[in-house]
């Protein structure tokens, strides 16, 4: 029976490997972590991460041939694939700071495979990293083999946070780079055959090494860079009386576009986007390509300027103040389908709003109290001026709460700010919300998901991102 190790019990390394444990019974998968919290979670009926159909795949291989389990060190010598899919979160200080990669935690999985290992091993590259992170992985390995022998793979992942499941049951692909060589070849061919299980030939590609580590961190900048586009047009409309929607609807209809990932909102988060493109804003100055660099700098830019224009939006359409009024955060999650908080735009607002002295109530159906008010008291690192962190006050977190219900949060509320695109904030009773508020009643909708025109005629005063304005 092929042993599969993965480092790394995360948003990435537990959907992944739960689905390669589901789809391919002849292969035993265990998934290691430091951290005993996060292993524990697995084990139990309260997994650690909230993604739909996600606890299905689990209870279904749990035990059978799916383990978690911090005894990091066994299952790794154990192996013949290990997979590294531990965080490479953007370094906070020394070179590079604000940019690069922090690849501490990759580094010390390297050293500890090198240190573990008596047999030969495939070590394959989940988590995102720098282009050409395989050479340092190698040297780490190499310089310490002991006559073993290792092959290094990239095989980035693209699952998206809401949609890991669905993502890797029908991935778009699934890439993998090797050395090429024969040794490097045979490896490829080793992961191919895990993935062919239930991945149709035509979609799993190979490349070299440099293509794929690259390619994961093109997409995502890709990604981003569609979303801060209609961001920036969605300014426009505003300024212009052009509806954001229908001008996406009509970009998008071009086949050369296409229509998906062209909403406009209050901005992306999560913990890759900006990470990623960071790092390879950081890859293209290293490399004496400043031009590139700024190009892609752009990208983030334009996303902070669309929270900070949301939050202006909100203070000055309630003449010019918010101090002392009460605002209901609806959605605290990056995106909906999630309980992932990791830069999501609605720190920025939410600190945006109580540097204006508001009071918040906030309310998301996946994110507890304790992640949001960690996530509020956390310094944020300020990537564009990287000697600069932002205070944060702690009588400013005492402003806000957090309720377990979305009228609860509205009630007495002078505005509403809608930061998730979480199905049921489609459907409440509006009318019942309005009536609990202050008037004026101010809805601010971050994701374009209400209808503005019914909302107006209840007697909300709305915005809506790149539409129309209230007279
Ligand atoms: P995560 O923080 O949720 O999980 C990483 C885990 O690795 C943590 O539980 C941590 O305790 C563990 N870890 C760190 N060092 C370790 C070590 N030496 N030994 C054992 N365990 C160790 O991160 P994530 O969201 O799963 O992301 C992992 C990687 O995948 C990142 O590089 C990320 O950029 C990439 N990625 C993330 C997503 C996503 O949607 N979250 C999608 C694609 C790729």
């Amino acid at each position: 029976m092929v042993k599969i190790c993965c480092i790394g019990a995360g948003y990435v390394g537990g959907p992944t490997m739960a689905v390669i444990a589901l789809k391919c019974p002849d292969i035993e998968v265990v998934v290691v972590d430091i951290s005993k919290p996060r292993i524990e979670a697995w084990n139990s009926d309260t997994l650690p991460i909230y993604e739909p159909g996600l606890d299905d795949v689990v209870k279904q291989c749990r035990g059978r041939n799916l383990f978690f389990s911090t005894d990091v060190e066994k299952h790794v010598a154990e192996a013949d694939i290990i997979f590294v899919s531990v965080n490479t979160p953007t370094k906070t200080r020394g070179l590079g700071a604000g940019k690069a990669a922090d690849l501490t935690y990759w580094e010390s999985a390297a050293r500890m495979i090198a240190d573990v290992s008596k047999s030969d091993k495939i070590v394959v590259e989940k988590s995102t990293v720098p282009v050409k992170t395989a050479e340092a992985i190698e040297k780490i390995l190499t310089h310490n083999s002991k006559g073993i022998n290792y092959q290094i793979l990239s095989n980035p992942e693209f699952l998206a946070e809401g949609t890991a499941i669905e993502d890797l049951f029908k991935p778009d692909r699934v890439l993998i780079g090797g050395r090429e060589t024969p040794e490097g070849r045979k490896a490829v061919q080793v992961l191919k055959d895990v993935y062919a299980h239930w991945v149709p030939e035509d979609r799993i590609l190979t490349t070299n090494l440099w293509s794929a580590e690259l390619s994961k961190l093109a997409a995502n900048a890709f990604l981003a860079q569609r979303i801060s586009s209609v961001n920036a047009i969605s300014a426009l409309c505003e300024a212009t009386g052009a509806n954001v929607s229908e001008v996406a609807y009509a970009v998008g209809k071009d086949t050369r576009i296409g229509p998906k990932f062209l909403n406009a909102s209050v901005g992306f988060g999560g913990s890759c986007f900006q990470k990623d493109i960071l790092n390879l804003v950081y890859i293209c100055e290293c490399n004496g390509l400043p031009e590139v660099a700024n190009y892609w700098k752009q990208v983030i830019r334009i996303n902070d300027y669309q929270k900070s224009r949301f939050v202006n939006r909100v203070v000055a359409s309630m003449f010019n103040t918010v101090a002392g009024k009460k605002i209901a955060v609806l959605g605290f999650a990056f995106k909906k389908d999630t309980g992932d908080t990791r830069e999501t735009p609605a720190i920025d607002v939410c600190k945006g709003l109580l540097g204006d002295k508001a009071q918040i109530s906030i309310y998301d159906p996946q994110v507890t109290e304790d992640q949001i008010q960690r996530d509020l008291a956390m310094n944020k690192f300020d990537w564009d001026h990287p000697m600069h962190l932002q205070p944060t006050s702690p009588t400013a977190i005492k402003q806000v709460s957090c309720v377990w219900d979305a009228y609860e949060a509205t009630k007495g509320a002078h505005g509403v700010c809608i930061l998730t695109e979480w199905d049921e904030f489609k459907t409440l009773d509006y009318q019942k919300i309005f009536d609990n508020m202050q008037k004026p009643a101010f809805v601010f909708d971050g994701r374009n998901i209400v209808d503005p025109e019914k909302l107006r005629e209840i007697g909300f005063i709305v915005y809506s991102i790149g539409k129309p304005l209230d007279a």
